[in-house]
């Protein structure tokens, strides 16, 4: 199977296979796909509207993303949640602050297209806007989480699994990022960190001499921990 994939397909730069989900137009690989349509399907028999917020995501998206937060254009979050306002000068601290909300580009799970994050669209109160935080997991969407956790504990979830945790790595838990196993990993097998140190060379990314120096420590964090 690992032989149909690109080299290229683990960092967001591979959209083969990708199909549309709808109603949300976004994009997840065709086996992926099919089985969040069938977990839908059972939420549905139950009385949950799954609404899927994000799903693939391409590597010069999450660059942006990246680049634009090193040069304070979108907020930055303490791990409180917080918007922090003071300058953060030192390139490594801007870095470790960067990822306490966001992936290393080129080493989001959204790349695979296996991946995405979802909420109950039934339990959203007129007008709220979804944050995805774990107050809200706690919160409007307990009865959901709860329901999913049961059906995730008796291997009924067609495949998908919570990966980001407690006591995994340093990424901070997102019980409404859902991975679709079967087919992540064989992104994660050809996963390569100097494939990913050599894309970062070609492109403009900001801290890119911090990110070049510390990536491998960095990958013991927020990158194979989650490599299930
Ligand atoms: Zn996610």
């Amino acid at each position: 199977m690992n032989d149909s994939l690109s080299k290229l397909a683990p960092y967001g730069l591979d959209e083969e296979g990708l199909v549309y989900l709808y109603p949300e137009k976004l994009l997840l690989r065709k086996e992926a796909a099919q089985a969040f349509e069938q977990l839908r399907e059972l939420a549905r028999l139950f009385g949950y509207d799954i609404r899927v917020e994000s799903a693939y995501r391409s590597f010069e998206r999450q660059i942006s993303i990246w680049n634009r937060k090193a040069k304070r254009e979108l907020p930055l979050l303490d791990a409180t949640g917080k918007v922090i306002t003071k300058e953060i000068k030192d390139p490594e601290e801007l870095v470790k602050t960067i990822l306490i909300w966001s992936a290393l580009p080129g080493a989001s799970r959204h790349h695979f297209g296996t991946d995405l994050d979802i909420v109950d669209a039934s339990s959203i109160p007129e007008g709220y806007e979804v944050q995805l935080t774990p107050e809200e997991c706690s919160g409007i969407f307990k009865p959901f989480h709860d329901w999913l956790t049961k059906e995730i504990d008796s291997q009924n979830s067609f495949g998908f699994e919570r990966v980001f945790i407690e006591g995994r790595g340093k990424i901070r838990p997102e019980p409404w990022h859902l991975s679709y196993l079967p087919g992540a990993r064989p992104f994660q097998e050809i996963f390569d960190l100097n494939m990913l140190k050599g894309l970062y060379r070609q492109t403009d990314l900001a801290c890119k001499e911090v990110l070049l120096d510390t990536l491998d420590d960095l990958a013991e964090d927020y990158i194979y921990p989650y490599f299930l």
